[in-house]
């Protein structure tokens, strides 16, 4: 009989936004396996493919294990210690911000990272450095709702919990594969339905996804076009008098613009905008309008838009209209791409943001945060987002940049930009746990990072619920929890850029780090100050706000119809249906969508270290509808160049009636480690929402050919 592990240590899974628990079994020294932990209130012990592999995902083979530094961008990097590689980074740091002003260096992390390190990252560029050039992949998953929370409701704030979803009568997913992207959220809607047959769930996607299935309707929409979608429903409450006026005197404003503007969705014109049957919409608006609780899902096919911020809000106005939110089993809510995006927007890691919900923008705030820094300002300047940040580095703009925990060679649009701006960069720090991403080949610095398991801090995941993740085992070799090394290379530039004032990255824990945040969130509208470590061990996961003093978090927001606005009423957004920009021609005739698979996770740096799950896609494929493989006389399994107007790749097309005519559909996940030449994102458009910044990943013009 095998040895039982001699210890458990608990924890969450690494992937998706529905952060659910774990518990880690190890020998002090090595992860011997994960078992769902059954305490925890988002997935009560469950787990799906992905998080039960995760003991299998920490090939060392894969792993950076020491500090590697070059001195020319034509050399091979070369093993390096800590005090070298971190002073050699301070000195560069510090010359160029000598030489070109603190704007000319970049901080790109991630919603993979634990809160203490985002918070770390933050002092370090605007308390420090005095640059608001620091931004997240989370601007490429959920910039969009933050804007659409924002504008509509007045706070960055999920009001949901994901008890409401198991309570709701009717769900509308909109954008999301939940099956494969949020899959123990979605074995809990599955239980949820087969106890309550009755109730009702509409998908909205381009695409029959497996998350159709539990579909009682699904819109097969024509991509890009769920702005026009919204208001056709909301056109259709109107008419038959399911709107709730009294809600709407009470609690909110700027109906009547609304009003007007939908009065040119109708049935008939929607339908054709949307490429679906008027009943189709008709039974929508009326599963809706008639739904004693109506609660809507959302994800990456709403926020990856040049239209992201419309269609939030426009999901969001059918809400207010009805009434359908702050009671159970009502509400927005949107699902969180990565652990924990939250945590980055909870702590300010997104060029325009500052800890604590604030504004980089607003001077009040900037003054706030300062204070309690000890600091005089922190930088007014605007700060760049993703793509403009990139651009800014292919210009030569951005001299120096500190890229932590993520893979933008592989996951930013327009990919073979990224590549030219990263061979450019005259200093590119890579803070990573696995050497094989594509972006470590660019590093003139790689830092070895603490994985899973190997670091303590805290998390947040969809529903505002914190879980203080504790470490397991010990990081390989000299790999170090991300917040230690930010901090670390934080005091030899404070000894360059402040000598003789006191430090401000006088942490020795990330439980230390923790302390000091969570009090820059003190009467706000997370407000988690009244939160601990001991609290979260002691109480298990708890949802924000829990303001000092709390005995427990908060379930559900906007339950007295009271909204963290100017006035206290949630706003109605009158904007109209816009067509995106790329659209199909003659050259490029198909409308490329993209999205996850179900075993993989971004750029699989991790899950593509795990035979296992490579059982259920095997390698990167094009899905055409049959007709369009009949069109050009390709055959199942055929190599043919796929290309936009940005790049192609090869690769094989498979025949899949799951995606319409028009249309193609391909994984995101494949980089160069698994196709030839660059990856899915060779062919995807940087094009942006004007608000939420964040890039159309989901719709490019394309073309096939036999290759
Ligand atoms: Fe991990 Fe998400 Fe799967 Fe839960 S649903 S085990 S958080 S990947």
């Amino acid at each position: 009989a095998a040895t039982p592990p001699s210890q458990l240590t608990a924890s969450t899974c690494c992937y998706c936004g529905v952060g659910c628990g774990v518990l880690i079994e190890h020998d002090g020294e090595k992860i011997l396996g994960v078992q769902g932990d059954p305490s925890h209130p988002a997935n009560h012990g469950k787990l799906c493919s992905k998080g039960s592999t995760l003991h299998l995902t920490g090939d060392l083979d894969a792993r950076a294990l020491y500090p590697e530094l070059r001195l020319g961008k034509g050399l091979a990097r070369s093993r390096s210690d800590w005090d070298n590689a971190l002073d050699h980074a301070a000195a560069v740091f510090t010359e160029t911000i000598r030489e070109h002003g603190p704007d000319s260096v970049a901080f790109y992390i991630s919603g993979q990272l634990l809160t203490e390190d985002y918070y770390a990252f933050n002092k370090l560029a605007r308390a420090l450095v005095g640059t608001n050039n620091i931004d997240s992949n989370s601007r490429l998953c959920m910039s969009s709702a933050v804007v659409g929370y924002k504008r509509s409701l007045g706070a960055d704030a999920p009001p949901c919990s994901y008890e409401d979803i198991e309570q709701s009568d009717c769900l509308l997913i909109a954008g999301s594969n939940m099956a494969y992207a949020h899959p123990i959220l979605f074995r809990r809607l599955e239980a949820a339905k087969a106890a309550r047959p009755d109730m009702q769930i509409i998908v909205v996607d381009p695409r029959r996804t497996d998350t159709c299935e539990l579909a009682d309707l699904h819109l097969a929409i024509l991509p890009g076009t769920d702005v026009a979608l919204f208001h056709g429903i909301l056109h259709l409450l109107l008419w038959e008098g399911w709107v709730d006026r009294a809600y709407i005197d009470a609690h909110t404003e700027g109906f009547d613009a609304l009003k007007t503007l939908v009065r040119d969705y109708s049935p008939a014109a929607v339908a054709e905008i949307c490429g679906i049957e008027q009943n189709d919409l008709l039974r929508a608006a009326e599963l809706i309008g008639k739904a004693p609780s109506f609660l809507s899902l959302w994800c990456m096919g709403l926020n990856q838009s040049t239209a992201g911020s419309a269609k939030n809000s426009a999901l969001i106005n059918l809400h207010l209209a009805t009434g359908q939110i702050g009671r159970v089993g009502a509400g927005p809510f949107s699902l969180t791409g990565q652990p924990n995006a939250m945590g980055g927007r909870e702590t300010g890691s997104l060029s325009n943001l500052l800890p604590g919900h604030r504004e980089a923008g607003n001077a009040e705030h900037r003054a706030e945060v300062a204070r309690y820094w000890g600091v005089d300002s922190l930088p007014e300047s605007t700060g760049l987002t993703a793509i403009e940040l990139f651009e800014a580095v292919r210009a030569g703009k951005i001299k120096a940049l500190w890229i932590a925990c993520t893979n933008p060679a592989q996951s930013l649009p327009d990919q073979q930009k990224v590549h030219e701006a990263l061979a450019a960069c005259p200093f590119v720090v890579v803070q990573e746990a696995f050497f094989t991403t594509e972006t470590c080949h660019y590093a003139d610095l790689l830092l070895p990072a603490a994985s899973w398991g190997e670091k303590e801090g805290s998390v947040t995941n969809s529903e505002r619920r914190i879980t203080h993740v504790r470490r397991a085992v010990p990081a390989p070799a000299e790999a170090r929890p991300d917040w230690a090394i930010t901090c670390d290379f934080a005091r030899r530039l404070e000894q360059q850029l402040r000598p003789g004032l006191p430090s401000l990255f006088d942490f020795d824990s990330a439980q230390a780090l923790f302390e000091e945040y969570k009090h820059l969130t003190r009467d706000r509208d997370l407000d988690l100050s009244g939160l601990s470590y001991a609290i979260l061990d002691n109480q298990g996961p708890q949802q924000w706000p829990f303001p000092a003093g709390a005995q427990h978090g908060t379930a559900r927001l906007y339950e007295n119809g009271r909204f963290p606005t100017a006035s206290g009423r949630a706003q109605f957004l009158a904007e109209p249906y816009r067509a995106a920009k790329e659209q199909r021609d003659a050259r490029y005739p198909l409308l490329l969508n993209t999205g996850r698979l179900r075993d993989q996770w971004h750029g699989m740096s991790r899950t593509g270290t795990a035979a296992r799950l490579f059982g259920h896609a095997e390698e990167a494929v094009l899905s055409l509808h049959p007709d369009e493989l009949r069109n050009r006389r390709l055959e199942a399994g055929e190599l043919i160049v796929l290309r936009s107007r940005r790049g192609g790749l090869i690769l094989p097309v498979q025949a899949d009636d799951s995606v319409r005519p028009g249309q193609a559909y391909l994984p995101m996940h494949w980089g160069n480690r698994f196709l030839k030449g660059l990856g899915t994102n060779v062919l995807t458009q940087p094009a942006f929402d004007p608000l939420s910044k964040q890039p159309e990943l989901k719709l490019s013009s394309v073309e096939v050919a036999k290759a």
